[in-house]
């Protein structure tokens, strides 16, 4: 099968810095990724070249994404060329928005993404009723709606709160950088179930995490260790149970 994401031999730099150093990694539609991997190892930093972040300079190698049966260089692509194609990224450390309400804000990201895509905008009436389901599919409460984005949300709180984005938006391929970090065992329940209802045979989930818990209620097709700028050991589901019990440093010698 045709892959979604093709990264080949990626290198980045951050601030004149190697971090990415020959990475390389084939998502399929309909798959879920895992990436683990210890501190500093470059793993939201790949989140964040992935999305077009301008800090993160690609120095070497390439980065395709499947649209419309066609691999587009997303290098060649602006971050929101990159979202409207369905490349959502949910943040290890998400931006508080003073000023603009949670829902103006996801009306806005949505209604965006379908212009570009030749799909009908919603008016506020119909955009609040698809947003009652899916609040629900992450039990988030409505209060939150009229709250500025993530602004005095707690760390769980935001958390939800990007998994509700990504529910509104559905994505194609998702990047979820330590969503379930901060999440208290209800909650990373809740984020699980959003994401597992949210995953079907034409899109894909990569999941950057430090837990095996998570893996339990999200379950991956493929487990990735990133160490040092590069995927170093990929396997299935009990390469993460491995690396719980024996850590990182036999595969690091
Ligand atoms: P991980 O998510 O695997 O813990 P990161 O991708 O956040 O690792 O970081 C990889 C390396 O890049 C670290 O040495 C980090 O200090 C550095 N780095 C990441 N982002 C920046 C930045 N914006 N400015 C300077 N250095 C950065
Ligand atoms: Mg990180």
């Amino acid at each position: 099968m045709a892959n979604l994401l093709e990264i080949t031999n990626l290198h980045a730099n951050v601030d004149g810095k190697p971090v990415l150093k020959g990475l390389n990694l084939k998502v399929e539609p309909g798959s879920v990724h895992a990436i683990m991997g210890p501190n500093g190892a470059g793993k939201s930093t790949l989140s964040k070249v992935i999305a077009g972040h301008p800090a993160y300079e690609v120095t070497e190698g390439s980065m395709k994404f499947e649209v419309n049966f066609k691999m587009k260089d997303l290098l060649e692509m602006e971050p929101d060329e990159r979202a409207r194609d369905g490349v959502f990224m949910a943040f290890q450390y998400p931006v508080e928005v003073p000023g603009v309400s949670n829902e103006t804000f996801l009306r806005t990201s949505f209604n965006s993404i379908s212009k570009a895509q030749g799909a009908e905008e919603m008016n506020e009436e119909q955009f609040r009723k698809f947003l009652q389901k899916k609040m629900e599919l992450v039990s988030m409460d409505p209060k939150f709606l009229d709250r500025a984005v993530n602004t005095g949300f707690s760390g769980g709180e935001k958390k939800r709160n990007e998994i509700l984005q990504m529910a509104v938006l559905s994505p194609r391929l998702a990047i979820l950088d330590e969503t379930d970090s901060g999440l208290d065992i209800d909650a990373l329940r809740i984020v699980a179930d959003g994401v597992n209802k949210l995953k079907s045979p034409d899109n894909a989930v990569v999941l950057i995490t430090h837990y095996q818990r998570l893996l339990d209620y999200i379950v991956p097709d493929f487990v990735h260790v990133l160490a040092d700028g590069k995927i170093i050991e990929t396997g299935d589901k009990s390469l993460a149970l491995k690396l719980e019990e024996k850590g990182y440093d036999w595969l690091l010698q």
